[in-house]
């Protein structure tokens, strides 16, 4: 019924843009500020969505404005609410993100209703997990919850797309690496998690089968992504455009990229698509307002 049903958190990004991003102790001045729609969870089923993906997400928010500017988002998106649970005794998530002339970001997020996301609220989800091709994680809600919902769709033979962002300070438990197929990381999370200071991204994503993943994607900014699986090693290589702002990116990434797996497409085959709907992210504000539709992708990246 589901191509994708993201497991995961939902902020209201509050993005200023700055000349230059301010030291500790020191006060900068940026423009006006921007509200859009974010977090983790939200921007992946929003970029599922976008490019044609059938999407459910699962996610708290707060019973206030900002849960119902990221409702809103959503449906306008074309993923399907119905699980989300409004949260009247909680603030809905914020991001508080700001922005320097490169478009590189620097982001503080208060987590707010994402944290009462209960490993009970994903037994209660189970059906919507059956449901779908592939269930895709992060760790911005509580860590008991992700393990709950990866065992989950493993039991329910669902395909589990993990990105352990934002990265975790202890090492990921092993039945939570075993089923990440692929296990979605950044350079900075790839190098952490591999327990490896130095190396290259293939040596990285080694070490991260050798752990225990059954796939590994490592993205790598404007130069793509390197996928390996059981088959070996393959550099996507990156689209060349002209980077606005890089805010959820690599959500924009791995939601497109869940979407081509539950459709059938090979993992380099999947993450060649994904490259492309992560590079068109980066050339609009904001994290889900810079999602492209299909129609838009073809345009901007054929
Ligand atoms: P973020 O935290 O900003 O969301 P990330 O660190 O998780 O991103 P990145 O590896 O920076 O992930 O980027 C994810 C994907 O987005 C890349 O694989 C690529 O497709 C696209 N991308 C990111 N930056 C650029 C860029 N400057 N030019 C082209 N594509 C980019």
């Amino acid at each position: 019924m589901y191509d994708v049903l993201v497991v995961g958190s939902a902020n209201a990004d509050l993005t200023v843009r700055v000349d230059r991003r301010p030291g500790a102790g020191e006060t900068v001045l940026g423009t006006d500020l921007v509200e859009s729609a974010g977090g983790k969870g939200a921007n992946q089923a929003a970029a599922a969505a976008r490019i044609g993906g059938r999407t459910a997400l699962l996610a708290r928010v707060g019973g206030d404005a900002y849960g119902e500017l990221l409702l809103g988002a959503q449906r306008a998106a074309g993923t399907d609410v119905t699980p989300v649970i409004v949260d009247e005794t909680a603030r809905t998530g914020t991001a508080m993100i700001i922005v320097d002339p490169d478009g590189d970001n620097s982001i503080v997020v208060s987590p707010g209703a994402n944290a009462a996301l209960t490993p009970q609220d994903v037994a209660a989800a189970k059906d919507t997990i059956a449901a779908s091709a592939v269930v895709s994680l992060q760790l911005e809600i509580p860590m008991e919850s992700v393990r709950a919902a990866a065992a989950a769709a493993e039991q329910a033979g669902s395909r589990v797309v993990l990105n352990p962002s934002p990265a975790p300070t202890a090492a990921l438990a092993p039945e939570l690496l075993s089923v990440a197929d692929p296990l979605v990381v950044n350079e900075h999370e790839a190098r952490q998690l591999s327990g490896l200071t130095d190396g290259t991204p293939a040596q990285w994503a080694q070490a991260l089968r050798d752990r225990g993943a059954r796939s590994v994607v490592v993205t790598l900014g404007g130069d793509g992504a390197l996928v390996l699986d059981a088959s070996g090693a393959e550099n996507v290589p990156g689209v060349r455009v002209k980077a606005v702002d890089t805010t959820g990116a690599g959500d924009a990434f791995t939601g497109a990229l869940a979407t081509r797996l539950a459709r059938g497409d090979t993992l380099p085959g999947a993450a060649r698509f994904a490259v492309r709907v992560g590079a068109a992210a980066v050339t609009k504000p904001g994290a889900q307002p810079s999602y492209p539709t299909r129609a838009e992708l073809e345009v901007l990246a054929p």
